[in-house]
């Protein structure tokens, strides 16, 4: 692990910034996950990857927290916010938040659409980008390898994963898959590699329950009152 640790964004082409503004349209200020882990699997575990070291991702059961203030990442204190949340699981596991808006990663930008600790076990995607088809698992892939420790990979070519620039291509060169393997995050069990992460959608207001939670918490309700009328009658359960 480095003494230190910095944030890098993942920027937009020109072409993807006009995409966003189309999206913004639609926007709804919740975040809300994409997992895209058939992509993420694909990207570690490409060639290069030797057979037993190709990486299966394993994502826990979606969780979510409500913030309002977190659902845009604006400035410093959004992110130290964002990383000592009592929430986040420990490291081996990777805490991958999904928000409405990037607004700064390092520095103010306006055209962030990732966020992620490097090295770190934290990173933040832009929900609807997440959610893109063409763009969404090498978002995903992009800032989890940085947290497994990957910098950006200069020039801005549209070759690499690592470029500061999303693009199409999801390629790590040899040196790149060596630096992945040795990060702590890829931990090894009967079945082989993996890595786990904890999706969490930040959300601005506390969800409306479904109908069927509704009927949950009438029941839980009856079940409380039943018991309290047990206690006023002197009964034990
Ligand atoms: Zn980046």
């Amino acid at each position: 692990m480095k003494a230190f640790t910095f944030t890098l964004g993942l920027r937009l082409a020109a072409a993807a910034a006009a995409l966003l503004t189309l999206q913004a349209s639609a926007m709804a200020a919740d975040g809300y996950v994409t997992t895209n882990e058939a992509k993420l699997e694909t990207i570690f575990s490409q060639a290069g990857f030797a057979a037993a070291d190709k990486i299966d991702i394993r994502f826990n059961r979606e969780t979510s927290i409500v913030d309002a203030a977190l659902t845009t990442i604006d400035d410093a204190a959004d992110w130290t916010k964002l990383n000592g949340l009592a929430g986040n699981l420990a490291s081996p596991m990777v805490n991958m938040y999904f928000v409405d808006k990037i607004l700064w990663c390092g520095d103010p930008s306006l055209t962030t659409i990732g966020c992620a600790k490097t090295p770190g076990n934290v990173l933040a995607l832009d929900s609807s980008w997440a959610a893109n088809a063409t763009y969404g698992g090498n978002l995903a892939g992009h800032e989890l390898a940085h947290n497994l420790s990957l910098e950006h990979l200069l020039p801005d070519d549209g070759s690499n994963l690592m470029n500061p620039t999303i693009s199409t291509s999801s390629k790590l060169t040899a040196g790149q898959i060596t630096a992945i393997l040795a990060s702590a995050l890829v931990q090894i069990d009967g079945a082989g590699k993996f890595i786990t992460i904890q999706p969490i959608a930040v959300l601005g207001a506390a969800p409306i329950p479904e109908p069927a939670e509704w009927a949950l918490l009438l029941l839980g309700g009856a079940v409380v009152a039943g018991v309290a009328r047990s206690r006023r009658r002197g009964l034990r359960t």
